[in-house]
């Protein structure tokens, strides 16, 4: 597609890619700033050798992309980095993304190992559809780094990470973990929600496919599910292929909403950060609380990696008490006024879920909190409303004792 590309060369920062890329070319917007909706599933063609063989620019049918989508799949591309030759791919959820990667690169026969933390669904999809097609899992401690070489099987075709882990938040040794695989020939797949690929670039830390739940912080409204996948060269074939295969496709609001999206992102991550370090510090120094899970605290176990691989944090954190019931805890959650119940993070509005130890399923390391537990995803609100929120909530946690 003939491109209207001021942006070329790798000198510009990110949040300026972020802004002048996947711009579509004046030709195909009419000179609007913005790729338009494309509806799609029929492009028609002058004749039938055009048909057979479409010119340079043309698609030859909806599901193989709209303008829209094909704007957003080179914006994710350039936010990745990914050297020549990468490829991304856009599917209809953060989870289909992960399932999608993990089918490129696996076959019946095969294991893949998975970091024990790792969001509950890639689980799922790990113990069923991939053990239905022959697949076997096994599940390892995320702080195993350069441990995971004990794993390994002949049959190995995958290495599963994801940092931190969404609920628990270690963070892994991915260079440690990419070195062992590679040592091997063995891919790894990276679900890098968290971060972004503006505060941790999978693809530059040797990862084979960085995944996104665009969903969260890319989309960042709340009003879109949308995944992504970026291969680098080695299997960029394999992900395209088998994208194709199984007639996957992003719809054009999505895509329209989410390059929208993340036009702001870095404006939002800096917020995000700023205001989650600020609510998490506040946390952290509440008599009721035995840890907060945020690797950009100090205190954190993992901190020094945070600081070695990472060029900022999300507003999304645990909480662990240190006293006190589950009743309490909820009575401490029902009555927040600005921050609301419920799953997902990423969007404008701050929101809270309960982490009990059965909330987060595990079997290589269980985890045990020392009491009643919730996460946290900072919104873009002023942090000292949020804060007065939960003071108000430690107040209804005392009175439900
Ligand atoms: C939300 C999330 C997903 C799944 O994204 P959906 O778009 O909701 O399917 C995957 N991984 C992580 C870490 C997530 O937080």
């Amino acid at each position: 597609m003939a491109k209207q590309d001021r942006t070329d060369g790798n000198a510009l920062r990110p949040q300026t890619r972020l802004v002048h890329k996947g711009r579509p070319g004046a030709q195909e917007s009419c000179g609007a700033v913005n790729p338009g909706v494309t509806r799609a599933s029929t492009m028609l063609f002058d004749t039938v050798d055009e048909l057979r063989r479409p010119p340079a620019g043309k698609i030859p049918y909806g599901r193989r992309g709209t303008p829209g989508t094909i704007a957003l799949e080179e914006a994710v591309l350039d936010l990745e980095g990914g050297p020549e030759g990468s490829e991304c791919r856009l599917v209809p959820s953060g989870f289909s993304a992960v399932a999608t990667a993990l089918m490129a690169v696996t076959g019946a026969g095969g294991h893949v190992i998975v970091a024990d933390h790792a969001y509950e669904p890639t689980r799922l999809f790990c113990d069923g559809l991939l053990k239905r097609f022959g697949v076997a899992a096994t599940y390892v401690d995320p702080r195993i780094g350069a441990g995971l070489t004990a794993h390994l099987r002949p049959s190995t075709q995958a290495i599963v990470l994801e940092s931190p882990g969404s609920r628990t938040f270690e963070v892994m040794d991915v260079p440690a973990i990419v070195a062992a695989a590679r040592a091997h020939g063995i891919p790894t797949l990276m679900d890098n929600t968290w971060a972004t690929p503006l505060y941790f670039k999978p693809l530059a830390h040797g990862v084979d496919i960085s995944i996104q739940a665009a969903t969260k912080f890319l989309g960042g409204h709340s009003d879109v599910l949308l995944g992504t996948m970026t291969a680098a060269p080695a299997h960029a074939a394999a992900l395209v292929r088998t994208h194709r295969q199984l007639g996957l496709s992003a719809g054009p609001d999505e895509a329209f909403l989410t390059l929208r999206g993340m036009r702001t992102l870095g404006l939002r991550m800096a917020r995000h950060w700023a205001a989650g370090l600020e609510v998490a510090q506040w946390l952290e120094a509440r008599p009721e609380v035995a840890r907060v899970l945020h690797p950009a605290l100090a205190s954190h176990p993992d901190h020094a990696l945070w600081q070695r691989d990472f060029e900022g944090a999300s507003g999304v954190f645990g909480v662990v008490l240190n006293q006190g019931s589950e009743a309490q805890r909820n009575a401490l959650i029902d009555g927040l006024h600005l921050i609301g119940i419920g799953y997902s993070f990423g969007g404008f509005e701050s929101l809270i879920v309960p982490s009990d130890a059965r909330d987060v399923p595990r079997t290589a390391v269980p985890w045990r909190p020392e009491g009643p537990a919730f996460r946290i995803h900072v919104g873009l609100e002023d942090p000292a409303d949020l804060i007065a929120d939960l003071a108000a909530g430690f107040d209804r946690f005392h009175k439900a004792a």
